[in-house]
């Protein structure tokens, strides 16, 4: 899951990690209110999004007055910000964050990530701050440094100021720099993030180590433990496919293609978008209905199928293991039935009671085309498509 700069920057402020003062803000009302109350020279205002990149997108911006962050808030709210992360379709701006203009000197770059290669969490930095840590990693990936966490012990002080001496923080704030880093393993470990994101911290002109972005993400397996966390979920930012996907625990991820697909397994769901691929054709989804897929989840997932408008035929794929392939094959048929399908169905159906779900689409009278095996099933739905 995750979470505005806002809010995670709220979260930093409770683990004693230094942010800028700021308020959020849903009107261009609320903002100038905002700006009034803060009382500082340079006010930023910045769109709040679940994506990086706002800066050079136009979503952050410096005022001098009230007037221009009036105009700033106006120009920003409402807006559909496009940024490399946002993908070309950009995303709306509903919040603003109105924050104190920092006197900035320098701009760095800290994140911690749990690195699979390790089984461990580490956190990286470089001097190279306010660009995409990605690009420095491929132009001058001797910039970043690393210290790989021991569990048992959490970060030590020691490798925090080993990170901060080898990023060239200043001498006199590296006491400050030190606390910032703690504090900011501190809150992934407690709050059970996958990814922290400091990009940039900067030193200031009056002597501090601050947080002037943050990203943060959660692990979605321990949001049971995390209420708080759990609470600042924003539906908007979310695809109201997935979200209505997870009403019944299927896993649906959007994709750009436009051959719908539904598999049962993660497994399998895997390896049809990748056979699909392989004859030159694209999904238009991840989606996983799982073990115990019964007629009710399996019309719901062809209803979230459907409403994607890319998908233009449909592919089922399905190992009928603890399910059994009749009961699939009937929910198909239902379901099929209640949305009125209009475009290409493939079924490929392999398990238990295989022949009898054979059957019953056969007889189903509906336009479904069977297939004898995954890779055949994958032929036909992308030729159905391309016709
Ligand atoms: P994004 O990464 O989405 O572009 P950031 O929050 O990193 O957004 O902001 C982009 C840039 O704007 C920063 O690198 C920094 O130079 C500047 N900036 C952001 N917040 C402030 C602030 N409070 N004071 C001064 N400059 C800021
Ligand atoms: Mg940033």
């Amino acid at each position: 899951m995750n979470i505005h700069e806002y809010q995670g920057k709220e979260l930093l402020r409770e683990y004693g990690v230094a942010v800028p003062n700021g308020q959020v803000a849903y009107s261009v009302e609320e903002a100038v209110e905002a700006a009034q109350s803060l009382g500082s020279n340079v006010t930023v205002v910045k769109a709040q999004i679940h994506a990086g990149g706002r800066g050079k997108a136009g979503g952050v911006k410096l005022a001098k007055t009230i007037d221009d962050v009036r105009t700033y808030a106006d120009e920003i709210l409402g807006k559909t910000l496009v940024t490399h992360q946002t993908g070309p379709e950009g995303k709306e701006v509903k919040r603003l964050w109105i924050e104190e203009g920092s006197d900035i000197l320098n701009e760095y770059y800290v994140g911690i990530v749990v690195d699979r290669a390790t089984s461990r969490i580490t956190m990286m930095a470089s001097e190279e701050g306010g660009t995409e840590i990605e690009e420095v990693a491929e132009k001058t990936p001797e910039k970043i440094f690393r210290e790989v966490v021991d569990p048992v012990t959490g970060l030590m002080p020691y490798q925090a100021r080993r990170l901060a001496f080898n990023i060239n923080i200043p001498k006199e704030l590296l006491k400050e720099a030190v606390k910032f880093m703690m504090g900011l393993y501190k809150v992934f470990e407690e709050k059970d993030c996958s990814i922290v994101e400091i990009n940039p911290l900067v030193t200031t002109g009056d002597g501090k180590v601050m947080a002037l972005d943050a990203k943060l993400n959660f692990d979605d397996n321990a949001l049971y433990r995390q209420k708080d966390v759990y609470a600042l979920r924003d539906l908007d930012e979310e695809d109201p496919k997935e979200i209505e996907a997870s009403k019944y625990d299927l896993s649906y991820i959007s994709l750009d293609g436009n051959i719908g697909c539904m598999v049962n397994g993660a497994g399998l769901a895997m390896s049809t978008m990748d056979i699909i691929k392989h004859y030159h054709g694209d999904p238009a989804n991840f989606l996983d209905v799982g073990g115990g897929a019964d007629a009710e989840k399996v019309t719901a997932a062809f209803k979230i199928i459907l409403e994607d408008d890319h998908v233009e035929g449909i592919y089922v794929n399905i190992f009928g293991g603890i399910m059994k392939c009749d009961v699939i094959a009937e929910g198909v048929v239902a379901a099929t039935k209640e949305v009125g399908l209009e475009i290409p169905l493939v079924v490929r159906l392999e398990g238990t009671n295989v022949e009898l779900g054979k059957k019953i689409l056969e007889e189903s009278g509906l336009n479904i085309t069977a297939a004898d095996s995954m890779a055949d099933g994958a032929q036909k739905i992308v030729s159905l498509v391309q016709a």
